[in-house]
């Protein structure tokens, strides 16, 4: 089937007591058994499974093409989840460009256990390559990154990195954190990745109502010590949240689409904007490895990134400007957001590293909604008035 038939079936059919075409919400925390070890259906206890999880761990497996899929209590949960895998002693191979909280995560949370970090000089399949160590288990990228939406090659990338063998004769996993695409438009384990994890928070729910995370993967062997690691740790997420990401995700080819068309509109207004310095946006025939989004992707997130004149006094003129777009954290709902990285996604990065990778402070990131294209820009435009010189 193809996508938009499985965003709106895939997991989702009627429900066989009732009829429901709506799965409906599970608000249970237990099940009932007929005997001991005797299930009466495939329920046990909420935490371990629970058909409000199940449908939607089913409706992510089909649409991004995987096996397997697992959901989980945010998109921080989700890759902690994947970090389980880790032994002590491993280590990280990143690209240089990833999300703050990951960052914060890998540097912050898991240094504990003695693991190393390895970020790759930048993120050519080349590079990443060269950081590979004899005790890399996870090579860790993100492709349109965050805020810069650097593209890096999935499938080369992905080449490299399984004709590697550590120290324990195993082949690194590659684990690419999809949000930013979502499923409908790059499909990571169809390009060689190993693991694909989401924040389910962003363009799958696609409303800004629900935090949510999700893992995919195809080994069945990793995937039931993920499926251990979610009942063990049980960072799982409610089933209303679930029954929010199915609803979320029946739209997800839609709203991509409308998504895309404002951002290719806000990015070419940007550029013609004498306050805007630089717009970072995929689209663009000149953007750096354009070729790779007709190579891996069916088209673009509504996500533009842009440097205005001046500093961060600027930056703050502009988002006091701003009546219509809001300015707030996190990405992919129906409303405009603004956001400034340097001091918000992205500040658990000492500035140092921030400046190393080119998040300075007159940076700023735009995640496109689903209003009309025309008052954005109307909105940007007046706003962008307050700091012309
Ligand atoms: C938001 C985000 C995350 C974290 O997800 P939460 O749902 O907020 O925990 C991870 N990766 C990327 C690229 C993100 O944008």
């Amino acid at each position: 089937m193809r996508f938009s038939t499985l965003a709106v079936h895939a997991g989702q059919r009627p429900d066989p007591c009732t009829g429901a075409v709506c799965v409906p919400v599970s608000l249970t925390s237990t099940f009932a058994m007929d005997g001991i070890g005797k299930l009466r259906g495939d329920f046990e206890y909420a935490r371990s499974d629970n058909p409000s999880r199940h449908a939607l761990e089913t409706s992510i497996a089909a649409i991004e093409y995987g096996k397997h899929a697992l959901a989980f209590a945010s998109g921080q949960a989700a890759s902690t989840a994947v970090l389980d895998l880790l032994e002590p002693d491993d280590e990280i191979v990143a690209t240089p460009n990833i999300y703050g909280g990951t960052y914060r995560l890998f540097h912050n949370v898991y240094n504990k256990y003695n693991i190393k970090i390895n970020v790759a000089k930048n993120s050519t399949p080349d590079e990443i390559k060269k950081a590979l160590t004899p005790n890399t288990a996870i090579v860790w990228g993100e492709s349109p990154s965050n805020p810069l939406l650097e593209l890096f090659d999935i499938a080369e990338t992905a080449e490299h990195v399984h004709k590697f063998h550590n120290k324990k004769n195993n082949k690194p996993i590659l684990v690419i954190d999809n949000t930013f695409p979502s499923p409908a438009l790059q499909n990571p384990l169809l390009l060689g990745a190993d693991i694909v994890t989401h924040s389910c928070t962003k363009y799958i729910g696609g409303h800004s109502d629900v935090i949510a995370g999700a893992v995919v993967v195809n080994d069945d062997t990793i995937y039931e010590r993920l499926k251990f690691y979610q009942n063990a740790a049980g960072a799982v997420p409610e089933p209303f949240s679930c029954f929010l990401l199915q609803r979320g995700i029946r739209t997800l080819p839609l709203r991509m689409k409308k998504h895309e068309e404002n951002a290719y509109k806000i990015a070419e207004f940007l550029r013609n904007n004498a306050a805007v310095e630089q717009v970072f946006f995929p689209g663009f025939t000149d953007f750096p490895n354009y070729e790779l989004v007709k190579k891996q992707m069916r088209g673009l997130p509504g996500m533009v990134s842009f440097k205005i004149h001046g500093n961060i006094e600027n930056v703050k003129k502009l988002f006091a400007g701003l009546k219509l777009i809001i300015l707030a954290e996190s990405l992919g709902g129906p409303e405009t957001l603004i956001c400034h990285p340097a001091t918000m996604t992205h500040a658990a990065l000492p500035e140092s590293e921030r400046k190393k990778i080119g998040i300075t402070d007159n940076l700023i990131r735009l995640s496109a909604g689903v209003e009309d294209a025309e008052d954005l820009i109307d909105d940007l435009k007046e706003a962008l008035q307050n700091i012309k010189k």
